[in-house]
């Protein structure tokens, strides 16, 4: 993966701005402090990838600051997860079936004991990352699904933000109306 530490250059009218008076994540107005949200944007292309990370001021409330680290999970996250949890409960249980008092029918099932616990932590991790009450995500509240460079100079012509929470959304739709009507900033609600 190539990371682009380089500033990322915008097209003109490129511009965008996040309303500060509400947390992105759970939208109350109190407590609020401005956190410079990583948010990674991969680009696959001819098998390889490039990684761009923008720094989003985005204001968060004491309970949703931490939500501004957690970057979101996609399924390869996930699988590698799962392999992970079975190479470890598969270690668990060779260990244990060397023990003397451990029935050795446990070694016929070995594989598939490991395999339905490693389902099982699997599940439990995805299940654990539930908001909190009036949250809107466990993870980064504001993502980057879109975003449209030229070609060869890699400016950016558009660019598309996705926001869990939706009356913040709202909000910055109606902060950034002109880039939107230009086409040059998206809004997605998730
Ligand atoms: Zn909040």
């Amino acid at each position: 993966m190539l990371n682009i530490p380089l500033k990322v250059n915008f097209a003109n009218g490129v511009q965008f701005y996040f309303p500060s008076h509400l947390c992105c994540n759970c939208g109350t107005r109190n407590g609020l402090k401005i956190i410079s949200q990583d948010t990674r944007r991969t680009t696959y292309m001819f098998g390889g990838g490039t990684e761009i990370t923008f720094k989003l001021p985005l204001p968060f409330c004491d309970r949703c600051a931490k939500t501004a680290t957690r970057r979101p999970k996609n399924i390869a996250h996930r699988i590698l997860l799962l392999i992970l949890s079975f190479a470890i409960w598969f270690a668990i249980l060779v260990g244990l079936g060397s023990l003397d008092f451990v029935p050795e029918t446990l070694s016929n099932y070995l594989a598939y004991i490991a395999i339905a616990l490693a389902v099982t932590t699997t599940l439990a991790v995805v299940l654990m990352a539930r908001p909190a009450d009036g949250q809107s995500s466990y993870f980064q509240p504001v993502r980057i699904p879109t975003l449209k460079r030229e070609f060869v100079s890699g400016i950016v012509t558009a660019i598309g933000f996705s926001f869990t929470n939706h009356e913040y959304a709202d909000h910055f739709q109606l902060a950034n109306k002109d880039a939107i009507a230009r086409n040059q900033v998206y809004v997605i609600k998730a």
